[in-house]
């Protein structure tokens, strides 16, 4: 039996939580503590509603910031989230889709998502929306357009280390590969695009965006083979959601408008 505890000294407990928090780690709990008895002796808690009150204020707060940590270390260009994603500008695109995306399900079936349309039309908005739930969902993300995988691993590969790159990039739970198509790639960058493709096919999830339609890859992408090989692990499992239009950086400008002879 735990000896019979007496409250102890004003101030004492106070200390020792402190103390206790400080050496723990947990420095929520020395914050908030305080504020919590107060309000759980005025909605009358149970000892353990309280105790779970204090753990959940540290809890909560390190998986905040975890999750501050993994979007800010991933690269993206710009912040971006679904709920700031204008769906009356798509109307094609559907929400309930989007939705069930950012939910997360599909980075455990190691699904992929392909995001198509010309340039302006949301892709990397949405892209980097779907990156930054996964962040909050505890998954390691990382975001760089096809160029810039490529030239990581094409520094890896010069200095010796491309596997253990490819071993690295394989460990996120997901990675966005933005901008596939935009220039064309020499046969060696395809084939970096290639393994990174292959490599995370049914282990790992991926987003990849492109202004071209699957049937115009081969303009940018120097072998056939290659790139039907490569076309065929993305879509194996993947959601592929084109999306139409102009640009919405040119929507309410003068130049976004399709030429007309009306003069309003
Ligand atoms: P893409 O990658 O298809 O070229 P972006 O995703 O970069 O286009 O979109 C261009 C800009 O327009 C970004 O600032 C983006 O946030 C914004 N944007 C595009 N589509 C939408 C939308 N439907 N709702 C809100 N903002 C949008
Ligand atoms: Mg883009």
């Amino acid at each position: 039996m735990p000896a019979k505890r007496s409250p102890s000294a004003p101030g004492e407990a106070d200390k020792l939580i402190a103390y206790q928090s400080r050496l723990l780690k947990a420095p929520r709990i020395a914050e908030h503590y305080h504020r919590l008895a107060e309000q759980g002796r005025e909605a009358g808690w149970t000892l353990e509603d309280y105790l779970g009150a204090v753990l959940a204020v540290e809890s909560n707060a390190r998986a905040q910031s975890g999750a501050h940590q993994r979007i800010r270390y991933a690269g993206f260009s710009a912040i971006k989230t679904i709920t700031d994603f204008d769906f009356t500008a798509q109307p094609g695109v559907d929400r309930a889709q989007i939705a069930r995306l950012e939910a997360g399900g599909w980075l455990a079936e190691a699904r992929n998502v392909v995001l198509l349309g010309p340039p302006g039309t949301g892709k990397t908005h949405l892209a980097t929306a779907l990156a930054i739930a996964a962040a909050h969902a505890g998954h390691r993300v990382a975001f760089a357009p096809a160029t810039g995988w490529i030239t990581r691993l094409a520094e890896a590969h010069r200095t010796n280390r491309l596997d253990a790159e490819l071993r690295k990039i394989s460990r996120f739970g997901l990675i966005v590969i933005d901008e596939v198509g935009y220039i064309s790639y020499e046969s060696r960058g395809a084939d970096l695009l290639f393994q990174i493709i292959s490599r995370r096919h049914e282990k790992r999830s991926l987003v990849l965006t492109s202004n071209l339609a699957f049937s115009d890859w081969h303009t940018v992408f120097p072998n056939a083979a290659c790139t039907v090989a490569m076309i065929d692990r993305l879509v194996h499992h993947a959601q592929v959601i084109n999306l139409k239009g102009d640009s919405y950086r040119l929507k309410d400008r003068d130049l976004g408008r399709t030429p007309t002879n009306d003069t309003e």
